[in-house]
């Protein structure tokens, strides 16, 4: 059986708050989970199977990347249980009634995530005006366009072949996911000169140990094509993407990719989380005692968080991917340290870096968590 979910410990959540708008048929839920550091920045989640304790996790691992990103936010995450794919004017509906709702909760800043896009942000703005990861016209760093969590992937990709026995130069990397962020970390990795070999979507495995051309695959993707069906590589199925020997391999799609079960004989040195908890801990664990080196998702991946942060402080595309730059050099570098000199997983290390942060500025409050 399974632990039973405990709601709340030493570092939050601040506050819960359930909505409902019936004239709006909405039906929501917002966690508040620490504001030591300051108002609390995540993703607004539009999904038919949300509930309380899934919106008290992401709203913990939104304290935990933006303590570990060094910002001056706290973290927070809200539902609506509803159809991500529903018609433009349901989704307006829904969208501003919940953020009307919540217009008093000024310790949340509304972001986009699964179901919601910049469009509903600036439907949120143009209510409460507190969100973050506007469309352009608003004022909002377009960090999809632009690749933000790719240009992350790509600084912490040459942090960590430090702790390797390769360079980035001639790397081999393999891809699961050509989306918004396997797309741009492909490019940046281009760019520093590793040799992209393997690249997967939803429909299966593209392989070419020559290395893969980026830019004509990114145009064959973006007129609808599948990644297998590109011409310049072999066509595989889906899994094997995961499973081809490389020096890096960046899971950029799903939760739960590896597990104790399925790790099998996976080849790469360096992991790069790109998808949010890719990979179980227990997977985690075993695959570093083998010597694989890793960089967890909330160190690896938080470009887009720290893009949409510094978009908030008006600060542009430049500055945005100058502090990610930053940040995420010096957050994988102290990861990787700390997970060697005191011998336990990445995993570990990022979440007691990350606590740690937390709590110091807990410490600076009078009433802790607020
Ligand atoms: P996306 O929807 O743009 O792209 C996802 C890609 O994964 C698509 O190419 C899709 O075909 C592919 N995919 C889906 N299922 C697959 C499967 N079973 N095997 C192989 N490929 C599969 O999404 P995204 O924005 O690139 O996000 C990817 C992951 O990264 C998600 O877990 C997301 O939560 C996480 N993430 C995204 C950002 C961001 O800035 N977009 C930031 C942090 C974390």
């Amino acid at each position: 059986m399974s632990e039973p979910f405990q709601l709340g410990d030493k570092l939050g959540p601040v506050k819960v708050i359930h909505v409902q708008v019936p004239e709006a048929d909405v039906k929501g839920i917002l966690v508040v989970d620490n504001v030591a550091a300051g108002p609390a920045i995540g993703g607004l989640r539009i999904a038919p199977d949300v509930t309380l304790e899934e919106c008290f996790r992401l709203a913990r691992a939104m304290t935990l990347k933006n303590a570990s990103a060094g910002l001056n936010h706290g973290g927070g995450k809200s539902v609506m249980i509803g159809d991500p794919h529903a018609s433009r004017d349901r989704k307006e509906k829904m969208v501003r009634a919940f953020a009307k709702a919540l217009r008093g909760e000024t310790d949340y800043i509304f972001g986009p995530d699964m179901g919601t896009d910049e469009l509903c942000m600036g439907w949120v703005k143009d209510e409460i005006n507190r969100a973050a990861g506007l469309p352009k016209a608003l004022g909002g760093i377009p960090l999809d366009e632009l690749g933000a969590t790719g240009f992350g992937l790509s600084v912490a990709a040459e942090v960590a072949v430090e702790y390797c026995d390769f360079k980035l130069e001639g790397a081999r990397v393999s891809i699961q996911g050509f989306g918004s962020v396997g797309i741009h970390a492909a490019r940046f990795l281009s760019e520093k000169g590793a040799k992209i070999v393997a690249v997967s979507d939803s429909h299966g495995t593209l392989y070419n140990p020559e290395g893969i051309d980026i830019s004509a695959l990114t145009a064959h993707k973006s007129q609808g094509g599948a990644v297998a069906d590109f011409s310049g590589g072999e066509k595989m199925d889906g899994p094997a993407v995961n499973f081809i020997e490389t020096d890096i391999w960046i899971p950029a799609a799903r939760p739960d990719v590896l597990s104790r079960d399925t790790i099998g004989d996976f080849k790469a040195k360096l992991i790069l989380q790109g998808a949010n908890i890719p990979i179980t801990r227990d997977a985690e664990k075993e695959l570093e005692s083998r010597g694989v080196v890793n960089v967890p998702d909330f160190i690896a991946n938080a470009g887009g968080v720290i893009c949409a942060a510094m978009e908030y402080q008006g600060q542009t595309a430049q500055g945005a991917f100058k502090a990610i730059e930053e940040k995420i050099r010096e957050n994988t570098k102290e990861v990787l340290e700390r997970s060697r000199k005191d011998g336990i997983s990445a995993r570990e290390a990022a979440e007691q870096l990350a606590t740690d942060r937390v709590e110091a500025a807990m410490e600076t409050r009078r009433f802790g968590i607020f």
